[in-house]
């Protein structure tokens, strides 16, 4: 009998890419819906539904509001709706007060367009840093019932240590289900973000998610399914530096691009996968 296969949880971090690559590099059209993430979402559903695999899709209302058509789709297709935030800006740069302004500007969206009301939480950037731990207990206020924004990746700084590898609770009562990172003696390779599957050969890959821990989240973002190369599209003001700027950003991204599709489809043959309120419901009977 072959031993049962492990399960990892599957993620979309649903954003559009444009609004935010124009916002970084302060082009003056940013709030205006991007082209790409209708195909980008197309993209994504058709994919996850030839592997047979169902995600939580962590929807930030500013995307949500600007592509309102996109988002009832995704729950009819199966999927669990959580909550990125609404405006992706940093938790560790907002008071209280502002960060639950965010919270339940995005819940109204989602509320609005889906009939749901989510209960899961990813942090924009996975930011609630040492320095905004206070966030765990807005979010159990605000009725939510899990977060997934502790990623013990090198990239972020100033992030909750000790990092813990499997699910569990918090003071505050929330579930919290870590990014799979695997630990190679002292080093931490982040195998559960898409844009760093492009760094790793697949068989490597898959060695890394089998020791990253028990039950560990994947990630992935509309841009990275997109089927066309992601161009930042900037306007007719925008400065030689804006234009610079998007470049080395599209480079990056479009790396990640090419090959999320392949990994997630070899992911997919090694693992079980299951949205984030599945096994949050499996805890909850004690499983
Ligand atoms: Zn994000």
């Amino acid at each position: 009998m072959s031993p049962p296969r492990p399960t990892l949880l599957l993620s979309v971090d649903f954003e559009d890419w444009h609004q935010l690559i124009r916002r970084r590099v302060g082009a003056s059209n940013w709030r205006e819906p991007g082209p790409a993430l209708a195909r980008e979402t197309e993209a994504l559903l058709d994919l996850f539904e030839r592997l047979d695999v169902r995600a939580t899709f962590f929807v930030l209302g500013m995307a949500a509001r600007a592509h309102p058509q996109l988002v009832k789709p995704i729950v009819d297709r199966g999927h669990e709706i959580g909550c990125h935030g609404d405006a992706h800006l940093p938790v560790h740069t907002q008071t209280p007060a502002e960060f639950t302004a965010d919270l339940r500007a995005a819940r109204a969206t989602i509320e609005e367009l889906t009939g749901k009301t989510p209960v899961g939480y990813r942090a924009p950037a996975f930011s609630i840093t040492r320095a905004a731990d206070w966030a765990y207990g807005v979010l159990a206020q605000e009725g939510f019932a899990y977060d997934s924004s502790q990623h013990d990746s090198p990239a972020i700084r100033d992030r909750t240590v000790p990092a813990r590898r499997a699910p569990h609770r918090l003071e505050t009562g929330l579930w919290e289900f870590p990014v799979a990172v695997w630990r190679v003696r002292s080093a931490r390779i982040p195998v559960g973000g898409a844009s760093y599957w492009q760094l790793l050969p697949t068989r490597v890959l898959l060695r890394g998610l089998r020791n990253a821990g028990s039950v560990a989240g994947l990630y992935l973002h509309p841009y990275e399914l997109d089927p066309e190369p992601l161009r930042a599209m900037l306007p007719a003001d925008a400065t030689a530096t804006q234009h610079a700027h998007a470049k080395l950003r599209e480079t990056q991204r479009n790396g990640a691009r090419r090959r999320a599709p392949g990994a997630l489809e070899a992911i997919a043959r090694r693992f079980d996968l299951i949205p984030y309120g599945e096994a949050h419901a499996r805890l909850g009977d004690g499983a």
